[in-house]
Parts: C-alpha cells; structure tokens; sequence
C-alpha cells in the first residue's frame, strides 16, 4: 500500500527525548499533513468496518487523537483511557511495569458492556506493557478485545509476545 511510506516519512526522530540515549518516534509531524493523516486513519477505518466493534478505547494521550477519529468512522464509541487521577467517575485501575518503576491506567466503570467488541488503539508499541494494561481493563470490565491497533511499532522489544497471542496491527516497523 503505497500510503504506508508517506506515513513513514512523516514520522520525527528526535534524539535524547526524554532522555539521553533514546530516539523517540515523534507522530506530530505526520498530523500536519492532512493528507497523510487522513491516509493513516482511512487505514485503519478500511480494516475495522463491518467488524461489528463496538468500542474504540484509546490510550492517554497519543491513543485520542488516532482513536477518536476511527470511532466515529465505524460507528463505535470512543472509551478513554487514562493515567491516574484524571478520570472524575468511579474507575477500575490496572498498574503495569516500566523499565524503570511501574505505571497505571485507568477506565470508568460503566463505559464498556459485557456486549461490547473492543478495539484498542495508540500510536505506538515498545514493550507492549501499556497495550497489555488496558486490553486487561477492558476484559476485566467483560469486554472482548477483538484487536490492538497502533501506527508504530519496534519489533526488537517484543512486544508482541506480551499480549497473550491478542492479534496486533500495525502500520510502520521500526527498526
Ligand atoms: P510500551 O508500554 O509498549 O513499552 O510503550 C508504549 C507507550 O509508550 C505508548 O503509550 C506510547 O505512546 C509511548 N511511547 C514510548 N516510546 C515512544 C516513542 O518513541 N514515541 C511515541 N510517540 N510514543 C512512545
């Protein structure tokens, strides 16, 4: 699909953020184009439509801006998912580790039905750890999460072996 490399081309390296040592894959560059914006979410809406899911959850902070827009494509709600402390309503919280420390996501009760075919989405996957925390929320509030989806991946910290054989769609590889 000739759109992938005009998404790749799109996406920043920027070296040492947040710190030394590290090149963080940078997505704003690719939404000041709307051309291949558009490309990235038409992707993804190809792939999801007609696969009665029902539920769009994004993950805080780059999962809503990529979420939001499927979600309303296919005709499924959008459930954010957050980080600690910002959600006003009763939540169910899951913590996952980091290379260093540990980190949490949270989800209201109520927002997803024993009913609902989950599709979970975020701009990128290193470890897999944040993808395994919310697929874990939304299973523990009786939800199936039918795939992950994200724009990025980097295959050399497997992260897809963290998800439980959950199948995983991706867009650009990077090595
Ligand atoms: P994981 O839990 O898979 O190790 O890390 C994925 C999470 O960290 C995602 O929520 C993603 O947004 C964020 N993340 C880690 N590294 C990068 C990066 O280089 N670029 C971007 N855009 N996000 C990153």
């Amino acid at each position: 699909d000739p759109r992938i490399n005009s998404i790749r081309t799109k996406i920043r390296v920027v070296p040492n953020f947040p710190k030394q040592g590290i090149d963080f894959l940078d997505i704003t560059t690719l939404l000041l184009d709307p051309k291949v914006f558009k490309n990235t979410i038409d992707m993804f809406v190809e792939r999801y439509k007609n696969k009665n899911i029902s539920v769009v959850a994004g993950i805080e902070a780059r999962g809503f801006i990529f979420g939001p827009p499927i979600a309303l494509a296919i005709g499924a709600k959008f459930v954010p998912l957050r980080k600690p402390r910002k959600l006003p309503g009763e939540v169910i919280s899951e913590e996952y580790t980091l290379e260093y420390g540990s980190d949490c996501l949270e989800m209201h009760v109520g927002a997803v039905q024993h009913s609902d075919r989950a599709l979970v989405v975020d701009d990128l996957v290193a470890t897999g750890g944040t993808l395994c925390a919310a697929m874990n929320l939304l299973e523990r509030a009786g939800a199936e999460v039918v795939e992950c989806a994200c724009v990025i991946e980097l295959p050399a910290l497997k992260g897809r072996e963290r998800l439980n054989g959950k199948p995983l769609y991706i867009l650009v590889e990077y090595h």
